[in-house]
């Protein structure tokens, strides 16, 4: 399986190839991680609505969000990656549906870790047997992403996605178990027609069980923008952040919306909070220009000299949020 893999193809961000020197970009902000999707040319078995690589999707497979990511042979990946791999903090493999994908992603695995490839890895992935969990974790897999993407169990199966939304939820239970609290990451898009409770209650539920999120907004290919309120954005991020700090949805939010002394006391004290706004994922996952277009407006902002640039600009956003709370 180990040679298979090796001289098999995989998917690789523009941006971690531009860091490997395997294509030339010019990129203000650079990923901390470097990014790797399953390939299959014909992408993804499953029917996602919002997801390039779904089958249903007209869109080319070299396309995942609003970025490229170009086919390589993994075995050239790893040669250039043992040069530098200083560069990158962490390893995150997307997979995607096809026939044998978590055994393929268990054989891609135990190659980084045979060429010494020894960078923290995460693994997203559809729900797969508790076996395959135990696999990757052996393999120093130490964060999950679980792509449930949807707010409700209705957008769930409105949107196309594969299985069910128990069977993710169980899915997200055992991977809890293996990797441990906080190492699960929930990926949710925000804007996928949800009703902004429904989502703040999901992050709430899945905090409550040991989970961490990973916010996303919906952005199309042809838009090449995030096309959900920023003002709603800025919500989501600034409840998951409280959530995650043990305060309660009810102590953040009312009527529906966020207090607005709690967003008085952010742009007062902007330096404190400002990891509300940066990228949310596994350690060192920073997504640039993954979902924002690089003129902005940042929805996600990709570490700290990044947030010192656009600083002033999010406090005229926060302002622009707290004037429509009232
Ligand atoms: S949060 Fe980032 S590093 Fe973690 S699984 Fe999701 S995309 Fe990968």
């Amino acid at each position: 399986m180990i040679r298979e893999v090796s001289e098999g193809l995989i998917r690789v961000s523009i941006g971690s190839l531009a860091l490997l020197d395997l294509v030339s970009l010019n990129m203000k902000y650079k990923p901390t991680t470097l990014y790797m999707l399953q390939y299959s040319p014909y992408g993804c078995l499953a029917r996602c609505s919002f997801c390039s690589q779904s089958f249903s999707s007209r869109v080319s497979k070299k396309y995942l969000s609003r970025i490229t990511w170009y086919s390589v042979k993994l075995s050239s990946i790893v040669e250039k990656l043992i040069d530098k791999k200083k560069l990158f903090k962490r390893i995150c493999f997307q997979t995607i549906l096809k026939k044998y994908f978590i055994q393929e992603t268990v054989g891609i695995m135990e190659y980084l870790r045979e060429q010494n490839i020894e960078l923290p890895v995460s693994i997203a992935t559809t729900p797969v047997s508790k076996y395959y969990l135990e696999k990757l974790y052996d393999l120093g897999v130490d964060y999950l992403g679980v792509g449930l993407d949807t707010a409700t169990p209705i957008l769930f199966i409105k949107h196309g996605k594969p299985y069910t939304w128990s069977v993710y939820m169980e899915f997200i239970e055992n991977a809890l178990e293996i990797f441990g609290e906080k190492h699960v990451y929930v990926h949710l898009i925000v804007g996928l027609g949800e009703d902004s409770l429904e989502l703040y209650s999901l992050m709430e539920k899945l905090i409550n069980i040991g989970c961490n999120i990973a916010l996303f907004p919906y952005t199309s290919i042809d838009k090449r923008s995030p096309l959900v309120d920023l003002r709603y954005y800025r919500s989501t991020q600034i409840i998951r952040y409280f959530l995650q700090k043990n305060y309660k949805l009810e102590e953040i939010v009312e009527d529906g919306i966020v207090k607005r002394e709690l967003i008085e006391e952010i742009i007062s004290n902007l330096d404190k909070y400002y990891e509300i706004f940066i990228t949310t994922g596994c350690p060192h996952c920073n997504r640039p220009y993954y979902t924002e277009n690089p003129k902005g407006p940042f929805y996600n902002i990709y570490g700290n000299d990044h947030f010192e640039e656009y600083k002033r600009r999010l406090i005229e956003e926060l302002k622009q949020l707290s004037k429509f709370n009232r």
